[in-house]
């Protein structure tokens, strides 16, 4: 919308932009040199396109003086009056658009999907060179807007009418992810659907409006260490959720592998994560729904939510919703050794979502033996490496909340994990050690217990020691606290 200095001056409107910033012999898109220039549609029509270019945003666009006046909408439009959304002002299209859907070559402007995410007919309130107030009356999209201009092509649109639906809410923030509880298969596993446990991290996605913001089980922001993740929120478009999954990194043979995933799980800059997503990309294994649309969910059973979550149709390279399976928990714990996998969780079919929650209601049963320890101290290793990390200490916390020590952890530790570690344990260093049952090793050094690890072993011996134990990893998800020594494997 080009300037207008008095209130009743007609507006003046262009399609010289449009037409320059376009090759029609490449791109599908309207001319805007067609006969239907001028609407005699009765009432004033506006379209909202879904426009998966580089990056998905929704396009406003309202008929106005022969042509669409036109706003790009990077979260869409909103649906409730708070908060308000930026609308990027862009040229004006021609009323050939109002229908217009498909495909924009690569290398032309805009190029990506366009589809029709809304229509129908507006009622014109104000038309200023920086306020537009508008009534839409479309399928999806009901009530008054107002547009105005904050600076240059940047403007916002806010709701101005109530919600259309008056029970819709925000997305809840700050919501942890539901816990299981180690535990050998139920009895009664008609009530049960099994899913398999994946080894990897636990991460809640946001996504709203294009936008992904992943969570970790602590609640930390993760988001910038899975890039490949973000196109989540061009496969949901306009339809927000709360996700929950894990994350995880599948070998060559395409079982999920902790130690691959190591790497990923300690990133700061998005740059390094990038480069580590194209040699290692991960894969986002999704098993509930929390909210959708406006609505929680985590009050309904285990059922509803799957459905719901089902329904989404989440599936590409870089997300899989693996399906779950009522009853058979037997054999599906067998199908998970022959895979290759943990083990299962079950989840009992009429429980609701507890967020931050070790429930009953989910149980985790592993097939290998592999669990997170608490350092408590580490032994130097031998010739070369003699002054650095040769084996950790490791141990969990008993009934009384003391920490037993379970045995020494030396494979698997490579030059990787050594420089990842040793920082680390000089920081947290200390004179004593804070086992209550010290091992008497000469050599040992002391840490506070602050530091997590997984490790997988063959058994327990009856003494309580591991046997032939393996380091796979740093688990900073996880409350040192919260470690203790887990059942063995299910049958
Ligand atoms: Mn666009």
């Amino acid at each position: 919308m080009a300037t207008r200095t008095k209130r009743d001056d007609p507006p003046q409107t262009d399609l010289g932009p449009y037409r320059a910033k376009r090759d029609f012999d490449r791109t599908p898109e309207p001319s805007g040199t067609g006969s239907c220039r001028r609407g005699t549609a009765p009432q004033r029509r506006f379209v909202v396109h879904e426009h998966h270019a580089r990056r998905l945003h929704w396009d406003l666009r309202l008929e106005h003086d022969g042509v669409l006046l036109s706003w790009a909408v990077p979260r869409g439009i909103p649906q409730l009056p708070k908060p308000n959304h930026l609308a990027v002002h862009t040229e004006d299209h021609p009323l050939e658009y109002l229908d217009f859907h498909g495909e924009i070559p690569s290398g032309s402007y805009g190029a990506g999907t366009m589809t029709v995410w809304d229509s129908g007919t507006y009622d014109l309130e104000k038309l200023e060179p920086d306020e537009v107030i508008v009534d839409l009356h479309g399928r999806r999209v009901q009530g008054r807007y107002v547009l105005f201009q904050t600076k240059g092509d940047q403007w916002m649109i806010h709701r101005m009418s109530p919600p259309d639906d008056p029970t819709r809410e925000p997305m809840p923030e700050g919501v942890l992810p539901m816990l299981a509880t180690n535990s050998t298969l139920p009895a009664d596993d008609e009530h049960w659907s099994f899913e398999m446990k994946w080894d990897g991290v636990r991460a809640l996605a946001a996504v709203e409006g294009g936008r992904v913001r992943l969570t970790s089980r602590r609640g930390n922001d993760v988001t910038e260490r899975y890039p490949e993740l973000h196109k989540l929120g061009d496969a949901l478009g306009s339809t927000a959720a709360l996700l929950d999954g894990e994350v995880v990194a599948l070998d060559a043979n395409g079982r999920p592998s902790f130690e691959l995933l190591q790497p990923r799980m300690h990133v700061a800059s998005p740059s390094t994560a990038r480069r580590l997503a194209a040699r290692t990309p991960v894969v986002y294994m999704l098993f509930d729904v929390l909210w959708i649309d406006g609505h929680t969910v985590m009050g309904l059973p285990y059922t509803e939510r799957r459905e719901r979550l089902e329904a989404l149709g989440l599936s590409g390279p870089s997300w899989q919703t693996p399906p779950g399976h009522v009853g058979d928990g037997r054999a599906m714990l067998e199908t998970s050794r022959e895979l290759g996998l943990e083990g299962v969780v079950a989840k009992r079919l009429d429980s609701r979502y507890e967020p931050g929650r070790r429930s009953l209601a989910w149980r985790k049963v592993k097939v290998s033996c592999s669990q997170e320890f608490v350092v408590g101290g580490w032994l130097p290793g031998n010739g070369r490496l003699e002054s650095h990390l040769g084996s950790l200490l490791v141990g969990y916390h008993d009934e009384t909340g003391a920490l037993r020590y379970a045995g020494r952890v030396g494979s698997g530790i490579n030059e990787a994990a050594r420089e990842r570690i040793e920082g680390r344990l000089a920081a947290i260093e200390r004179d004593s050690s804070p086992f209550a049952n010290p091992p008497r090793l000469k050599d040992a050094h002391w840490v506070e217990p602050a530091l997590v690890v997984q490790v997988r072993f063959h058994e327990w011996t009856q003494a309580g020691i591991l046997r032939h134990p393996r380091y796979e990893g740093l688990r900073d998800d996880i409350d040192p606290d919260a470690v203790v020594r887990e059942p063995t494997p299910g049958p």
